[in-house]
């Protein structure tokens, strides 16, 4: 439903929150946040994000780089497990995911003759267990890890990824859901539309269907599911009325 992330050098958590509190319009049922301060942690829960915020009451809610997720249940009741960002099974990638993943089912299966076990009940937890078999199994880098996963779906996805073994990636993709990076100095935003970014910046790139945006602290990397490199088109948000 709604997405919020990003990398920079403020702190993600307050910047993640208020951004999905501008997206609660869109109605939602689960709210929850990864962060990255020494690995990644994860916190998420059935309701608001004020409940949400009551949770990481007290937690070390730290780091520069998160990804934040409003659930609009399609796959899997609404509850805390169900609730996104969803980890893969050993722990190396975790997502947050808006759409459909419509092969679920048969990606599932094949997961599970291989190993995997699933804690929920969404079509989610498929993709970040595929993007984390190829990882491991094809042993390539992150991004040609997410590339490939998927070019195997088929569905809607909106997506924001993050990874345990690196401090300093955070990589977006769309297909059918919105996702709108915000480019700020020294910082990017990724989220389901503008209107969590505009309080930062005025600089936008509307992301087309299967493009994927590689962010590494400080530097955009725009490029389609099967390699081609793109032109980010920066866009100006003009509020002035
Ligand atoms: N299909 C996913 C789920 O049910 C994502 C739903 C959404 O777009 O919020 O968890």
């Amino acid at each position: 439903c709604g997405i919020v992330a990003y990398i920079g050098n403020k702190q993600a958590f307050p910047i993640i929150i208020s951004g999905l509190k501008r997206l609660e319009y869109r109605g939602y049922d689960s709210a929850g946040i990864a962060l990255f301060n020494e690995g990644v942690k994860v916190y998420k829960c059935k309701g608001k994000v004020s409940d949400l915020e009551v949770h990481t009451t007290g937690e070390d809610v730290s780091g520069t780089l998160g990804i934040g997720h409003t659930r609009w249940a399609t796959h899997g009741e609404p509850n805390d497990v169900n609730a996104h960002p969803h980890t893969s099974q050993r722990g190396y990638v975790t997502l947050i995911h808006n759409g459909i993943i419509e092969n679920y089912g048969e990606l599932r299966r094949k997961l599970e003759r291989r190993g995997y076990e699933f804690k929920s009940e969404t079509d989610t937890e498929v993709l970040v267990n595929l993007i984390e078999y190829i990882y491991l199994k094809g042993d390539v880098s992150c991004e040609i890890a997410v590339r490939l996963a998927l070019s195997k779906v088929i569905g809607a996805f909106g997506l924001a990824i993050i990874f345990n073994e690196d401090p300093d990636l955070l990589i977006g993709a769309r297909r059918g859901s919105p996702l709108v990076i915000g480019v700020g100095n020294k910082e990017y935003f990724l989220a389901s539309d503008a209107t969590p970014i505009i309080e930062h910046t005025n600089s936008v790139i509307f992301m087309n269907d299967d493009d994927v945006a590689v962010i590494r602290r400080g530097e955009l990397t725009l490029k389609t599911i099967d390699n081609n490199l793109l032109e980010p088109e920066i866009q100006t948000i003009d509020l002035d009325i």
